[in-house]
């Protein structure tokens, strides 16, 4: 499905294709990126148009923030299609599942989901990206 969103300032907007589900990541630098958990939309065909700032954060994995108000905008592997986008971006808040939490070992003790999703651990979920 395409969905439409923008930054908190609307300096950026974007238009992408929606894989229908919801994930979070609960690793620490999406922890540092967005403050908490990282609730994300698996979304291919990503257009964002406007002051988008990257950041490459690890190898091979780049991050994107308006330049303006500083929302998060996207995590991108380099070379694929596919950026995860913050949920809270788009305009309509699609009633998406919740599928999956990602470096679920990384998570701290003083919350959790109660959604029943598919866990991964770091190493669970590196070994699932590097097999596609
Ligand atoms: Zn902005
Ligand atoms: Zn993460």
């Amino acid at each position: 499905m395409t969905l439409t969103g923008s930054c908190l300032c609307g300096s950026v907007t974007v238009s992408a294709d929606a894989l229908p589900r919801l994930q979070a990541c609960h690793c620490s630098m999406c922890r540092k990126w967005v403050g908490g958990p990282f609730m994300a939309v698996p979304c291919t065909g990503a257009v964002f148009e406007g002051p988008v700032k990257r950041y490459r954060s690890s190898d091979g994995f780049e991050r994107g923030f308006c330049a303006e108000c500083g929302s998060s905008l996207f995590f991108h592997p380099q070379g694929s299609d596919l950026h995860g986008i913050p949920y809270g971006l788009f305009d309509a808040q699609p009633d998406l599942p919740f599928k999956a939490e990602f470096f679920i070992d990384q998570k701290p003790a003083c919350y959790a989901f109660s959604d029943d999703t598919r866990k991964m651990t770091g190493e669970e979920f590196a070994t699932k990206f590097r097999s596609g």
